[in-house]
C-alpha cells in the first residue's frame, strides 16, 4: 500500500453546488435515514466521470493491494467507510445504517479490486474505540479507524507495513496495530497476491544482482592495463547495464504495481548506486555521442 494524493472532486459530487447529484442525494439520504435504517439506493457516486477520475487518481490500480485492475477486471468504486451497513469484523452481525452521509462524499471514495473489496474488506470498519463511532450525519464525533486510508494526508501507509524479498507483507508495530489490522482486513496477505508480489520481488533482486555484476566488471575492465583494447567489451557492458537499469526504473513508475514493495526493495539500492550509474551512463553516452 502506498499513499495516493486525492485529486479534485468530480463535478457531480461537488457539495459546494447545491444542485449537484451528490448534494441532492445527501439531502435525500438524510431525510430517508431519519425513519428507515436501510432500503436506500445510492446512485450519485456512480454518476458522471467519478470512476474515470478514480482510475486516473489510482493509476488503474487497487487502492489497497496495488494490483493492476485493468484490463482483466473493471474494479469497484469502493467506500472506505461502508455506505449501507458496517461491522468491526466479519464475525459480527452487520449494523445498520452505514455511513449513509458519506456514500456520495468524494473523500470517502477509492478504487479497489474485486478481491480486496468483495472477498476481504466488504463491510468491515473497525475503530480503535467502538464507543466512539459516528452513527449519524450530525454527530460531531471524530473517529479513530484501525484501517489505513491510502488518501489520508496525515499518514503514510509505508510507516505501517513493509514487504520482504519474498513478497510477504509484514506489519510495523504491535499485534493489533493499524498496519496489522489493515493487512488482515484488506487481505494483503492473500496467497495469490503474495505469489504475484514474489514474482516481481525475484525480478527486482535479479536486476539488482545483474547491475552490481556489470558495475564490478566495468570497473575492473576500465582499470586494466589494456583497457583501450577492451573498449568494445566495456561499451557493450555499459549498454547492457543501461538496459537493466532502465528496466529497474520502470518498475518504479507510478503506473507500476506493488510500489510499496518496490520501494522497500529498491530505495536503498537507488540511493547507493543510482548516482554512480547515472554518472557512468552520462559519461559513456557523451563519449559515444562524440565518436
Ligand atoms: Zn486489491
Amino acid at each position: 500500500m502506498i499513499h495516493i494524493k486525492r485529486i479534485e472532486c468530480p463535478e457531480v459530487l461537488d457539495f459546494s453546488n447545491p444542485d449537484s447529484e451528490g448534494s441532492k442525494e445527501l439531502q435525500e439520504a438524510i431525510k430517508h435515514f431519519e425513519k428507515d435504517d436501510r432500503n436506500f439506493e445510492f446512485k450519485a457516486y456512480k454518476k458522471g466521470n467519478v470512476k474515470e477520475i478514480l482510475e486516473t487518481m489510482f493509476n488503474y490500480k487497487c487502492a489497497y493491494c496495488e494490483s493492476r485492475i485493468s484490463p482483466v477486471t473493471y474494479g469497484d468504486i469502493e467506500h472506505f467507510r461502508p455506505k449501507k451497513a458496517y461491522h468491526s469484523s466479519n464475525d459480527e452481525d452487520l449494523k445498520y445504517p452505514g455511513y449513509y452521509w458519506l456514500a456520495m462524499n468524494w473523500e470517502n471514495l477509492l478504487l479497489a479490486c474485486d478481491t480486496c473489496n468483495r472477498t476481504y474488506k466488504k463491510n468491515q470498519f473497525p475503530l480503535l474505540d467502538d464507543n466512539n463511532r459516528k452513527k449519524r450525519h450530525d454527530n460531531d464525533i471524530i473517529e479513530d479507524p484501525k484501517l489505513i486510508d491510502p488518501c489520508d494526508e496525515d499518514i503514510d501507509p509505508q510507516d505501517y507495513m513493509y514487504f520482504t524479498k519474498e513478497g510477504i507483507v509484514k506489519y510495523i508495530g504491535e499485534e493489533g496495530s493499524k498496519g496489522d489490522i489493515s493487512i488482515h482486513v484488506y487481505g494483503l496477505y492473500n496467497p495469490k497476491l503474495t505469489e504475484n508480489r514474489k514474482e516481481l520481488a525475484i525480478d527486482i533482486e535479479d536486476k539488482k544482482t545483474l547491475i552490481l555484476g556489470y558495475l564490478k566488471r566495468i570497473s575492473k575492465l576500465t582499470k586494466a592495463s589494456n583497457a583501450e583494447e577492451l573498449k568494445e567489451v566495456i561499451e557493450s557492458d555499459v549498454k547492457d547495464l543501461e538496459i537493466v537499469y532502465n528496466s529497474l526504473n520502470r518498475i518504479n513508475l507510478p503506473t507500476a504495481p506493488y510500489l510499496g514493495m518496490v520501494n522497500n526493495l529498491t530505495a536503498d539500492f537507488f540511493t547507493e548506486y543510482g548516482p554512480i550509474i547515472e554518472k557512468l551512463l552520462s559519461r559513456f553516452n557523451q563519449l559515444t555521442d562524440n565518436n
